[in-house]
C-alpha cells in the first residue's frame, strides 16, 4: 500500500461538516497527490465541496448510508481504503469516523488514533497527541499500515479553493446493518445545547440561580433568557461545576446536564469567542477554556477571577441585565 487518503463522512443533509471542510482545504498543502474518499447518502454530490485542485475522488454514496450506522459505515470506509490502497488515512474527528474506523482499522490489520492534534514530518511522519487531560503533548509515530488518524480542528493548517467539477469513481461496499433509522431524537430535554462547530462558547455560572439583589432568586427568568440568547446566536452552552452539580437540588437551569460541563473535570471546547456569564472564573473551570480565542466575562463582581488576567474584557455588570438587553437587539435584527 502506499499513498494518503482523505476519508470524510457526509451529513445527512449532503453538506460536508466544518471540520470535514477544514480537513479537505488543508489536505492539498499537506500532500498534493491525496486522494479524497467520501461516504454517505449525496456523496457524489458532496464532491463538489472538495478543493478544486483534487486529483482523485473516490465515492460510496446511497441510502444505505444516509444514517451512519457503523458497521456499514465500516463497510464503506473499508472499501474506500482498499481501493485507495492508502497507508495513511486522515478523517476529521466526528461521531461518525469516531464509530466505524476502529472496526476498518482491525479488519484491514491496521492501527488508528484519535483525537490527533497535530500531523508532523519529522524524520518520517509523526503525530501530536494530548494525555492527562491536555496537560501533556505527545509526539509519536507508527510502523503499522495503514495508519488512521483521526484529527482534531487545526490539526492541520491549509487552504485551497474547492469546487472539485472532476469525476468521482463509486466504490462498491457491502450495508450489512439491519438497523433502520426511523428519526432521530435530541439526547439533551428537548433541545441540542452542545454544537461543537458554533463561533461562540455561552457559559452559564451558578450566579443564574443564586438570590438577586431584590433578595429573590429568578431562575425561570434565566432559562427564558439563556434559552433566547442560544437560539438568536446559535451558541454553544457550556456550565460551571456549581451549575450542573445543582441538577439534583431543585431549581435548576432545565436544559443542563454534566455533558455541559467546561473545566478541569469537563470538557475543554474549541470555539472562536466565549462568553462567561454568572461564572466566578476559577481556575479550575477556566483550565477548561485553552482553546478559547477571544474571552468576555459579565459578573457583578469587579474582582472576579477573569478580572485577574483570565479574560479580555470583564463586563462589571447584571448578567440578567444584559442578556435581556441583547435578546432585545437580536430579537430586532
Ligand atoms: C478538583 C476540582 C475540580 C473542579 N473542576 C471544575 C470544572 O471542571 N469546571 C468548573 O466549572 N468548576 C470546577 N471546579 C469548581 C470550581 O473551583 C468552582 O467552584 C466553580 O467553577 C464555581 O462555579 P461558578 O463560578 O458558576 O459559581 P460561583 O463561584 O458561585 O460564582 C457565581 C458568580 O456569579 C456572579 N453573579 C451572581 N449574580 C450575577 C449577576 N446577576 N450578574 C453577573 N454575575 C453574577 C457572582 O459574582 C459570582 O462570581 C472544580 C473544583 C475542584 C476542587
Amino acid at each position: 500500500m502506499a499513498g494518503m487518503l482523505i476519508l470524510i463522512p457526509v451529513e445527512a443533509d449532503g453538506a460536508l461538516s466544518k471540520a470535514s471542510s477544514e480537513l479537505a482545504a488543508a489536505a492539498p498543502s499537506f500532500d498534493p497527490e491525496a486522494t479524497f474518499g467520501l461516504f454517505g447518502q449525496g456523496a457524489a454530490q458532496a464532491a463538489k465541496a472538495l478543493p478544486k485542485s483534487a486529483k482523485r475522488v473516490l465515492v460510496v454514496d446511497g441510502e444505505a448510508w444516509a444514517h451512519g450506522a457503523a458497521c456499514n459505515d465500516a463497510k464503506a470506509c473499508e472499501a474506500l481504503i482498499r481501493a485507495a490502497g492508502a497507508d495513511l488515512v486522515l478523517a476529521p474527528q466526528h461521531s461518525r469516523t469516531a464509530r466505524c474506523l476502529p472496526l476498518a482499522a482491525v479488519r484491514l490489520g491496521g492501527r488508528i488514533d484519535t483525537r490527533v492534534a497535530g500531523v508532523v514530518q519529522e524524520d518520517g511522519l509523526k503525530i501530536r497527541r494530548w494525555y492527562y487531560r491536555q496537560r501533556m503533548q505527545a509526539t509519536l509515530s507508527r510502523a503499522e499500515r495503514p495508519w488512521i488518524l483521526l484529527l482534531e480542528t487545526g490539526a492541520l493548517s491549509g487552504q485551497s479553493e474547492t469546487g472539485y467539477d472532476g469525476p468521482t469513481e463509486a466504490v462498491a461496499a457491502e450495508a450489512s446493518s439491519r438497523t433502520r433509522a426511523i428519526g432521530t431524537e435530541p439526547a439533551v430535554a428537548g433541545e441540542q445545547t452542545i454544537k461543537p462547530d458554533a463561533d461562540l462558547l455561552f457559559v452559564a455560572g451558578a450566579g443564574w440561580t443564586k438570590k438577586q439583589s431584590d433578595g429573590s432568586t429568578h431562575v425561570p427568568e434565566a432559562e427564558d433568557l439563556i434559552r433566547g440568547f442560544l437560539r438568536a446566536t446559535g451558541a454553544s452552552l457550556g456550565s460551571s461545576k456549581s451549575l450542573v452539580d445543582q441538577k439534583g437540588e431543585g431549581a435548576v437551569i432545565s436544559f443542563l446536564s454534566h455533558m455541559n460541563q467546561v473545566g478541569q473535570t469537563g470538557s475543554s471546547p474549541r470555539h472562536p469567542k466565549g462568553l462567561a456569564t454568572c461564572c466566578h472564573g476559577e481556575e479550575p473551570h477556566v483550565v477548561g477554556w485553552r482553546f478559547i480565542n477571544e474571552r468576555r466575562a459579565v459578573n457583578l463582581d469587579p474582582n472576579c477571577g477573569w478580572a485577574h488576567g483570565k479574560a479580555d474584557v470583564l463586563y462589571v455588570a447584571d448578567a440578567f441585565a444584559v442578556l435581556r438587553k441583547l435578546n432585545e437587539i437580536l430579537g430586532a435584527r
